[in-house]
């Protein structure tokens, strides 16, 4: 049995009121909110055993060490990964991306082209284009259909010798449309061609296998799913990360050091230069251990049940339109009442209690693919509800007609 109660009594912060209504928080495709164990966690990382990993003999540092050390392989067998080599932690997804532009980039030369899709955050897009400040690079675009579904014989089309890299997202950010990774990852790799997957908006809604999957990079961040701030993982396959270069230069990922010649360290750590964030490194092993209490397959059905029934409900809104209609599709509902500004509806929205986002949602190609320039989104977590659902409703039925 989901027991709802249970799991909201975890996370203090949906018991706060805002403009004296009962907070209801649907902005987690943004952020999701944090359990007390996560927290709890930090707490005592700061009180008990904070001390800098790898650098002492002393019995705190050890600890911190082994505590940043079992998180990575809390996050290996998360994602199913071969070795815990291939897990970085990065300061998110955006550092991920960027992390593989600038190094794998490296390997990319004068009419190179990489394979983005339309519904890609401005994170999975704009590292790309800074290669271009070295490298004549060119980056090919896969269209969608009205549902917001991928045009895959479009992918196909664009796969040539020249392609060097597919980079796309597991689940779009706007449109909560699950991409066939898969199938992605099969058809570019029967070309040779490796594959960047941005996990940020899988990782929280759904069991991830990178080796099922067949990625060469899997990106995600730990505060969209239940985690601290500040932390993301890269994980990479083995032996394109020994191949490439380093990220940035700095302690922890050297060998040796002379003033003519440095040596760097073996994976993961060749990535990791300078003191990692290895408080938050550690509280990010709880947030997964909430998870699987749960249990994810729990999750994913909850939020589907709220995404049908709150979809369903929202047709009810004379001048309703929703973005992104793809079957399976993750629980994010983007949507525009007739003509009104997605930041009216926002700040009405939000003087009743309600977070929900508004504006371009970092996917500015997209909304100009679209032909809009934004949309209220509104995005469930496994602690949302039905009668918060209801309860939005409501609200969209008291404020359609000042918008209209
Ligand atoms: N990619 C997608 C699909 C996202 O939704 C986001 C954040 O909203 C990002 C990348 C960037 O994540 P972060 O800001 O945690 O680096």
């Amino acid at each position: 049995m989901y027991d709802i109660e249970k799991i909201r009594a975890d996370f203090p912060i949906l018991e706060r009121t805002v403009y004296g209504h009962p907070l209801v928080y649907l902005d987690n495709t943004a952020t999701s909110q944090t359990p007390r164990t996560v927290v709890d966690e930090i707490t005592r990382m700061y009180y008990t055993s904070k001390a800098n990993v790898h650098r002492g003999v002393h019995a705190l540092s050890q600890e911190a060490t082994s505590l940043q050390e079992a998180t990575r392989e809390r996050v290996r067998s998360y994602i199913n990964a071969a070795s815990t080599r291939e897990i970085i932690f990065t300061r998110g997804t955006t550092e991920s991306i960027n992390l593989v532009a600038s190094s794998y980039g490296n390997f990319l030369e004068n009419g190179d082209e990489i394979i983005l899709t339309v519904m890609e955050h401005h994170a999975n897009i704009v590292p790309w284009q800074l290669l271009r400040r070295h490298k004549r690079v060119t980056l090919k675009v896969v269209p969608i259909n009205e549902r917001g579904e991928l045009k895959m014989n479009a992918f196909r089309s664009m796969l040539s010798e020249r392609t060097k890299l597919v980079s796309v997202c597991h689940v779009s950010n706007v449109l909560g449309t699950v991409n066939p990774v898969k199938e992605i990852v099969a058809e570019a790799h029967a070309m040779g061609i490796p594959v960047l997957i941005d996990g940020a908006q899988a990782t929280p809604h759904m069991k991830v296998d990178v080796r099922d999957i067949g990625a060469d990079f899997y990106a995600f961040s730990s505060h969209k799913m239940y985690g601290p701030t500040g932390i993301g993982i890269l994980y990479g396959r083995e032996s394109l990360l020994k191949q490439m270069p380093p990220y940035q230069g700095g302690g922890e990922m050297i060998s040796h050091v002379t003033f003519d010649h440095t040596t760097f360290a073996e994976l993961p750590y060749k990535f990791e230069a300078g003191t990692p964030d290895f408080v938050d490194i550690a509280a990010l092993a709880r947030a997964l251990d909430y998870i699987d209490s749960v249990g994810m397959d729990n999750i994913a059905a909850h939020e589907h049940d709220l995404l049908e029934y709150t979809t369903g409900r929202m047709m009810e809104i004379p001048g309703m339109r929703i973005f992104g209609t793809a079957p399976g599709k993750s629980a994010v509902i983007s949507f525009l009442i007739g003509n009104a500004h997605h930041y009216d509806t926002g700040m009405l929205l939000d003087k009743l209690g309600f977070a929900v986002r508004t504006g371009h949602h970092c996917a500015q190609p997209l909304m100009a693919a679209l032909g809009i320039e934004g949309t209220v989104r509104a995005s469930f977590a496994m602690y949302n509800t039905r009668e918060e659902a209801d309860r939005f409703i409501e609200a969209l039925h008291r404020i359609a007609p000042m918008l209209a």
